[in-house]
């Protein structure tokens, strides 16, 4: 049925204290409403029962972020603008901040509120893995004071939570004890920004001596509520990443998930998805250990950070291929470690054009081939074949079979295939085009990009190993 305006009455008190006051007077009758994202969505399917809306947005109260000695305070009605430029958040949790940057578009990152996202309470939601992680605490509030408990104890089924009808979320308190941890984000949905996630990841970890010491990983889209894997976390705790880990570590996730069949997804695919979310993780995490152990490439980084520009724009380009995110990243010199090195480049690649991308999928050679479209420079040529080692050991069937998936999709999209070929096999990849071939022009353009962002911060790493 559609909604009609006059049906809603809606009022702005414009203190925290008389929007509580109004939620006590009458329990169950206001419903908070902060940036609307949700609930002007809810609005336009007739699925708003509210009638009478009471605004939280901007609250004074509610839209600060303060940083204390053991955590970082959170204000509710704090929007993904406001956390994406928050110094301390996009340093010390920048899984919170990676969040931020893919939810929706920037006209949703500037209304839509990180306390909204956490009562809406959907399972796909994008920042809640990332609180699950980080340990999040929530402060509550009422006129019958505030309640602080664990993040992870407020949802409890399937878009139910323990907040009272007459409580607001009022902060979410963050631990400032993960700066050691190697910290992965990422979203498997049509595209990142502006899709709601298939499945996505937020995990923590740290290896010391050579095992796993501690890891912390949490998954959306897995089951009725944001999921903390935490027997899959036992299980590989205190173990070296091996390939007999990553397998056990598939095989406990594959068991401690829920996941449905509904219209964005399989239980099938959902449960091959996250086997790989986590495997990959855990992949990352051993590679990140690696290059830290011989020095975090702090060598080549040092030099490339005093070399005239032209000269550290042609030793940067064969990790992308793209001459404006080259430039861009010379540009942001100097970058002081590693980790400064990925925080800008992803930054870099999503903000360039579609035409800068479409120039770094040039610098490839189509999957199965040896030769790209443009001669790119010969750093570029021998780690494509690195990457797409796999392939090349492929039987003949296989070989075929890709080309001709190859040419479908050129048919199709008029530009190369993009896939970050590492680790994948031939038939793996030989499935993935298959799917991607039923994308629309732009999904496929966004997925492409996130495999080249892949593939940039799998060459950034060896760049760096000099
Ligand atoms: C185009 C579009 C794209 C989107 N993309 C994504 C995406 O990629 N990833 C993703 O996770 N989400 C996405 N969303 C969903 C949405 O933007 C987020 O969930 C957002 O964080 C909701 O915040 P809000 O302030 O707009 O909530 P509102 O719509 O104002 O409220 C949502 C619910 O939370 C309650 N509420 C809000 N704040 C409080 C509070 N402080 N205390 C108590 N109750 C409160 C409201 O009563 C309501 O029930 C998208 C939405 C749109 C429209």
């Amino acid at each position: 049925m559609r909604s009609n305006p006059s049906d809603y009455e809606m009022v702005a008190p414009g203190s925290l204290d008389a929007v509580v006051s109004l939620l006590a007077n009458e329990p169950g009758v206001w419903l908070p409403i902060a940036g609307g994202t949700d609930m002007m969505v809810q609005y336009a399917a007739g699925k708003l029962a509210a009638r009478k809306l009471v605004s939280i947005w901007n609250l004074p109260e509610l839209r600060r972020i303060e940083v204390a000695a053991g955590e970082i305070r959170i204000g509710a009605g704090c929007t993904y603008t406001d956390l994406r430029g928050h110094e301390v958040v996009g340093r010390e949790f920048p899984l919170v901040a990676s969040a931020a940057r893919w939810t929706g578009g920037v006209a949703n990152q500037n209304r839509g509120t990180i306390g909204g996202n956490i009562v809406n309470a959907s399972p796909a939601a994008d920042s809640l893995p990332a609180l699950l992680v980080y340990d999040a605490e929530l402060i509550l509030v009422s006129v019958r004071g505030q309640r602080r408990l664990p993040y992870a104890s407020f949802h409890v089924g399937y878009k139910k939570t323990v907040l009272a009808q007459d409580e607001l979320v009022q902060t979410v308190c963050l631990p400032r004890r993960f700066s050691g941890y190697f910290n992965h984000a990422r979203k498997v949905g049509a595209r990142n920004a502006q899709a709601i996630s298939k499945v996505c990841i937020a995990a923590l970890g740290r290896l010391e001596n050579g095992v796993l010491e501690d890891v912390r990983i949490a998954l959306g889209s897995v089951a009725p509520v944001p999921l903390r894997l935490t027997e899959t976390e036992q299980a590989v705790r205190g173990k070296p990443i091996d390939s007999d880990l990553l397998l056990l570590a598939r095989r406990a996730t594959a068991a401690e998930i829920r996941p449905i069949d509904d219209i964005r997804s399989t239980v099938r695919y959902r449960t091959a998805v996250a086997g790989n979310l986590v495997a990959e993780f855990l992949n990352r995490l051993n590679s990140a250990q690696k290059s830290a152990e011989s020095g975090g490439g702090k060598d080549v980084l040092a030099r490339w950070n005093r070399l005239p520009v032209d000269e550290a724009m042609s030793a940067i380009l064969p990790c992308c291929g793209s001459s404006a995110w080259a430039q861009r990243m010379v540009a942001r010199r100097p970058l002081g470690d590693e980790s400064a090195v990925l925080a800008a480049s992803d930054e870099t690649w999503r903000n360039l054009t579609r035409s800068d991308w479409i120039e770094a999928f040039n610098s490839h050679p189509r999957i199965g081939e040896s030769r790209a479209a443009h001669s790119p420079p010969a750093q570029s040529v021998e780690w494509s074949a690195q990457e797409q080692r796999n392939v090349a050991d492929a039987d003949a069937a296989a070989k075929v079979a890709l080309a001709n998936a190859n040419r479908e999709y050129e048919r199709r999209f008029n530009r190369i295939f993009i896939v970050c070929a590492t680790g994948k096999s031939t038939l793996e990849i030989l499935g993935i085009l298959r799917r991607r071939l039923k994308h629309n022009a732009e999904a496929e353009l966004h997925e492409a990009a996130e495999e080249q962002r892949q593939i940039i911060e799998i060459r950034l790493r060896k760049w760096l190993q000099g």
